[in-house]
């Protein structure tokens, strides 16, 4: 997507939609950090992230509640769900990549804080893989599943009425 004067625009939030963002302008550096605290911030292995140093970030649904990881840094997350969404430090802020309605197009180009990779990270892409649905005969509740997370897209409205 584009602005009227022809900037990139993304967008996204959280998982549960309380919190979502719009940016507009060029991405800069995409990451994926090893270090201690981004495993802790995101409660997984690496945290992916993206620059929005040059880029304009508007909060157009709620606002990230945020906890401060260091002297240097700031943390926001979605206070109803948890999702992790920003890295706020002095020299600017990095947005979580998953977090955006369309990551795919959002490939990391540098690993951070590789002194702490965890040790199996590196054999993960080796293990046996399955799609969601392969195993259905012992999780049949995935055949009646109804998702509550928001769409990969703006609403005017969240929760939709029906289950508000
Ligand atoms: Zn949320
Ligand atoms: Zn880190």
């Amino acid at each position: 997507m584009m602005s009227l004067d022809n900037r990139p625009v993304y967008a996204g939030g959280c998982q549960c939609g309380a919190v979502r963002f719009r940016v507009e302008g060029t991405l800069g550096d995409a990451s994926i950090c090893h270090c201690r605290m981004c495993q802790k911030a995101s409660g997984n292995f690496y945290l992916p992230l993206v620059s929005v140093r040059g880029a304009k970030v508007d909060w157009t649904r709620g606002e990230p509640k945020r906890f401060r990881s260091s002297n240097a840094a700031w943390r926001g997350f979605c206070a109803d769900c948890g999702t992790p969404l920003t890295f706020e430090a002095p020299d600017g802020t990095a947005l979580a990549i998953a977090a955006f309605d369309d990551p795919a197009g959002i490939a990391p180009t540098i690993q951070w804080g590789i002194e702490a990779k965890l040790p199996y990270v590196d054999a993960i892409p080796q293990l046996p893989g399955e799609d969601t649905s392969a195993d259905i005969s012992s999780a049949p509740y995935l055949a009646e599943l109804v998702s509550y997370q928001h769409p990969d897209h703006d609403t005017e409205q969240w929760p939709p009425k029906e289950r508000s």
